[in-house]
Order: C-alpha cells, then structure tokens, then sequence
C-alpha cells in the first residue's frame, strides 16, 4: 500500500515535471548565425529560466523542413533575414498570428507582416557606399541617378539572386511603377565597372580598392569591415533625403502553424523587441533597432541620421516575383 502509493506520487511528479519541462523552452529554426542569436538567447534564459534551443541553417532549407514536418514539427519560431524572406514563410502557410499587443506596441507597423505573421527585430538600411578618393558626396543625391552616364564604369553591384536586392527592387517598382524602374535598373546594369559580385563584402572592398566609384550595400556589411580597418576608403551616403528616403530592410521572426509552445514562444518574441534584447540583438550585428525606443549602437550612430522609406517592408515580398522577373530583363545577373 505505502509502496504503491509512493509509485503514484512519484509518477504524478514525472508528469508535472514533464509538462513543465516542455513549457520552460522555446525552439527557433533560424538563418541567422549562432554568434549573432547565443548572446540574445542566453540572456533570455538567464532572466526567465526558459531555455531556447535553436538550429542555424540557410532560410530555404529551413522553411522546407517545418513544411515537411507539418503538425510534428518542434519548431516554435522562424528567424530570418528580409522580409522577403519573412513573406516566402507566409506565403507557405508555416506561420500564424503572433497575436501580441507587446509587439504591436514595441515594433512600427512598417516592420511587420499586415496580417501579423512575423515581426522585424533589427532593422539596416541598403544604401550607397562610395569611395572617399573618387566620389564628392555632392554628387550623389538617390538610387535612381546611379543610373545616370555620370556613373558610366563606376558602379559595382552584388548579384541579383540576392533577396535584398530583389527587395530593393520590388520597393522601386512600388514606387515608379515597372516601366521607370525597369529603365532605372538597365542604367545600373550598363553603369557597371565589372561583373556582379557574389556578396556585400566584396563590393565595398572593390570600392575601397578603387576597382568602382560606387556600390549598393546593406549597412551592418560597412559596419564590419569598417571596424577590422578604420582605414578604409569607403563611407555609406544616405540617398533621396529629399524624397521618400533610405530603403530599409530587416531581420525578423515569425510563429509558426504548429508551434508546441505558442505561449512560451510568444513570450520571447515579446522579450526579443522590448529594450534590454534590441540593445543587444542589434548591436551586435551593427544593426538598428526595430524598436524605435531604443537607441543604436555607438558605432551604428557615428555613420548619421537619415530619413527612412516608410513604404510597408512586406511590399519587398508581395512584388519579389516580378522584380525577379524585371533584372533579368534588364540584364542584371
Ligand atoms: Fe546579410
């Protein structure tokens, strides 16, 4: 009687302890390498308890795979870059709402999905890097005059398989229709003074060796290299101040459809866009935070204040396709 009854009890503590055990964590799928992410989990789990497991791979593979394992997935969050990127997973149907007045409160509308799917996080800005030896700031004004003959031989650009540049320009065509940006892109293209690079590193690199003028990067890549070597004869230009401003893109985070702890991972998501974790997640990464309350890194200030293009980031996704479409038609490779 004594024994079994011990049994029981022993049981029923397994039990609540499992199901503890499976509330106090919260499994993220993310794009994002560990070294960017561990510092902003760690600090999560030492403030709450909850641990955070997480997996890094490339964001295709990593979409497929909680398409793939559907209901069973142990996936809670999606983290990734562009809200291109964010769009796709929407687009899959491997999200739901995250349904957080926090958020909503934390994180401008811009920076997330119109039907609440995901949430940017950080935020960084594609804008024009350009030679301190060859290029006067006051020739440059916009994106758009990059096309124009001055800028013949001068420009250097990263492959158009690239999604921020694909949501660049989808943001374009949002804003002048297909026809302009098409013609805007082909001016690019006949403006460049080499091959089209594999990464952003490798254009602000041809800009400060003098192998182009002017180049197109997001800003975190800048902030890098710009701290390996002080040096460098390279600085970014924050184009049409005079217009609709910087085209800004982010990193961000969505639930997904079958989350096993929506509750736990919402939480998170709710910590990851409140002060302590933006501090953290976006200076690490020489990023903005998405949070406008909080202030950016050091470092991130130096490089100036700039107006940003308040355009709804998602259009980057809505109009991916037909941007795809359009710089293979210009040309752009
Ligand atoms: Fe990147």
């Amino acid at each position: 009687m004594q024994a079994s009854k011990g049994i029981l009890a022993a049981l029923a503590l397994a039990t609540v302890s499992g199901a503890l055990q499976a509330a106090d964590e919260v499994v993220v799928y993310s794009s994002r390498i560990d070294e960017l992410i561990k510092p902003v989990f760690d600090a999560y789990t030492r403030e709450t308890g909850v641990r955070v497991k997480f997996i890094t791979d490339k964001e295709a593979p990593l979409m497929a795979r909680i398409k793939a394992e559907g209901e069973n997935t142990p996936a809670d969050l999606l983290l990734t870059v562009d809200a291109g990127n964010l769009w796709q997973a929407e687009q899959m149907g491997i999200l739901q709402p995250l349904g957080s007045a926090v958020v909503k409160q934390n994180i401008p509308s811009q920076y997330r999905s119109s039907n609440d799917a995901w949430t940017g996080l950080s935020l960084r800005a594609r804008t024009i890097v350009y030679s301190t030896e060859r290029v006067d700031p006051a020739e440059l004004s916009t994106y758009e005059a990059l096309a124009d003959d001055e800028w013949e031989g001068r420009l250097c650009l990263r492959t158009s398989k690239k999604v921020y540049n694909q949501s660049l320009t989808a943001t374009l065509i949002e804003t002048h229709g297909a026809e302009k940006t098409e013609e805007i892109v082909r001016g690019w293209v006949d403006n460049l003074a080499t091959d089209v690079f594999a990464d952003d590193n490798a254009v602000i690199q041809a800009v400060d060796a003098g192998l182009c003028d002017v180049g197109l990067v997001n800003t975190y890549y800048y902030g890098r290299l710009h701290k390996a070597d002080p040096q460098l004869k390279a600085r970014l230009f924050w184009p049409n101040q005079q217009d609709r401003g910087v085209h800004v893109n982010l990193s961000g985070i969505g639930l997904t459809r079958h989350a096993p702890h929506p509750e736990a991972a919402r939480q998170l998501v709710e910590w990851m866009t409140g002060e302590q974790a933006q501090s953290i997640f976006a200076g690490t990464n020489q990023e903005y935070p998405a949070n406008p309350a909080v202030q950016p890194s050091e470092e991130v200030a130096a490089w100036g204040e700039f107006k940003a293009d308040t355009i709804p980031v998602e259009v980057a996704g809505k109009r991916q396709a037909e941007a795809i479409m359009l710089m293979d038609r210009a040309g752009w490779r």
